[in-house]
């Protein structure tokens, strides 16, 4: 399959880049401009046209939410609550789940973080105390946005995710020892893309009475994920991955936690009474949602989910699957060319899989030149570093990082092979 589960017309398009190779790998589109390979949607993906054009819908009613009785007002807050169910459906939310917009993943993990902070301190956890159902428990291979909130906790423990078998044994064993609050783990590794098997980790965590979150920031993108299915008690995850501007996530989840928490950001909207010596904080989303919010990222946001949801499932699934087999395929064929992953026992759990993410590293040569190199002499973006998750690089023998390649609802064939050619041909011509 060549073409994009979003063709060209329903993305914003790609640019034209100039580019200085001689021996191009794609066709020129004219005078030495080419279409930009864009194989970097794990960081940021591009903006779906539909997207776009609701930001141009809600922007007359540019109004503060929740302070207003103008129509402007009434209009905005209206958007901005109708994105909240809209995100709620499209992660299957039960009916008292709590929906929060965010800046980003990081910010909604940060956010959790801070309420499980306020929680071990009301319960009287403190740094030393003996912690039964205190500790937070996540892996190795997270990115630091699912790790750097935790460490800071008092209480936590690392589980090394080297296969999935011995991942689960891990958990469980840590789990059985009866300390363990929350379960952090994210939902595809944002460097291999590999997916965790998310159902057993949700069940073990329920059955050993701690609750689990999951960083959907790679895994809401490509899969679809119902928290009342899965029993999932906490999603995070950004716009900007799902085809939505920068500058607004959600965290969705069990509201008990939400409402015990420290409120995220102390100000106008969290609270239901001030006075000069005392606060009576809000519960619900506005408890954390302090100020004015992000209307606009919440209302693109939700429309991406609503774009989607609305794709056929097979095919989306279908076509990363045959541009990630074609692009391993491409470069396992490459002599000094690695593909790394993690879990050598993927193929034994089916639910499993990987996202449209391939890393790589190629033999004698800088990943950050390679990435230049294909960017100057290509037109193909590719990422290059060690991906906001040390621990895991460094873990995998890959202390200068690597290289990352990731597909999208827009990514076309052509964008793997032209990476393919443009490695082979450094290959042979060196830098
Ligand atoms: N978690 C994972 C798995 C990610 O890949 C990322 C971003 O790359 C994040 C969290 C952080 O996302 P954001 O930068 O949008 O907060």
């Amino acid at each position: 399959m060549s073409s994009a589960v979003l063709d060209a017309t329903q993305l914003i398009d790609s640019p034209l880049l100039p580019v200085v190779g001689q021996d191009l790998a794609a066709p020129l589109i004219h005078g030495g401009h080419v279409r930009y390979a864009n194989l970097d949607y794990a960081a940021s993906a591009p903006a779906i046209k539909d997207v776009a054009a609701h930001l141009n819908e809600v922007l007359p009613f540019y109004a503060s939410v929740h302070r207003g009785a103008g129509f402007a007002s009434q209009v905005s807050t209206s958007v901005y609550e109708n994105a909240r169910k809209i995100v709620a459906g499209f992660v299957g939310a039960r009916p008292d789940d709590t929906v929060i917009f965010t800046r980003n993943t990081t910010d909604s993990l940060n956010l959790l973080a801070g309420c499980v902070e306020s929680i071990l301190q009301q319960r009287g956890f403190t740094e030393g105390r003996s912690n039964v159902h205190g500790e937070v428990l996540y892996l190795d291979i997270e990115h630091h946005a699912n790790l750097l909130p935790w460490q800071a906790l008092p209480h936590r423990s690392v589980v090394g995710a080297d296969s999935i078998a011995a991942t689960l044994d891990r958990v469980e064993t840590a789990l059985r020892a009866g300390n363990v609050l929350l379960v952090a783990v994210t939902g595809a590794s944002n460097v291999t893309g590999e997916v965790l098997p998310v159902a057993e980790l949700t069940a073990l965590a329920h059955r050993y009475g701690a609750r689990i979150v999951l960083d959907a920031a790679q895994l809401a993108p490509h899969r679809r994920i119902d928290l009342t299915a899965t029993g999932i008690d906490y999603l995070a995850f950004s716009g900007h991955k799902l085809y939505a501007p920068f500058g607004a996530g959600v965290l969705v989840g069990r509201p008990d936690w939400l409402d015990a928490g420290h409120p995220h950001l102390a100000g106008g909207g969290a609270v239901k009474d001030v006075r000069l010596e005392s606060i009576s904080w809000t519960t619900g989303p506005a408890r954390h949602e302090g100020g004015t919010p992000n209307v606009l990222g919440a209302a693109t946001l939700a429309k991406a989910t609503s774009v989607l949801a609305a794709l056929n499932a097979d095919d989306w699934h279908q076509h990363e699957q045959q541009l990630r087999a074609h692009l391993v395929a491409g470069l396992n064929e490459l002599e000094g060319v690695t593909v790394h992953s993690l879990f050598s026992d993927a193929d034994t759990y089916p639910d499993c899989g990987s996202i449209g993410v391939v890393n790589f590293s190629v033999t004698g040569y800088d990943a950050g030149l390679v990435a230049a190199y294909l960017s100057a002499e290509h037109g193909v973006g590719v990422r290059d570093g060690k991906f906001c998750a040390h621990p895991l690089l460094n873990r995998l023998g890959l202390p200068a990082g690597s290289l990352r390649a990731s597909f999208g609802v827009g990514s076309q064939l052509e964008d793997a092979q032209r990476l393919v050619a443009g490695i082979q041909t450094l290959l042979q011509e060196g830098l």
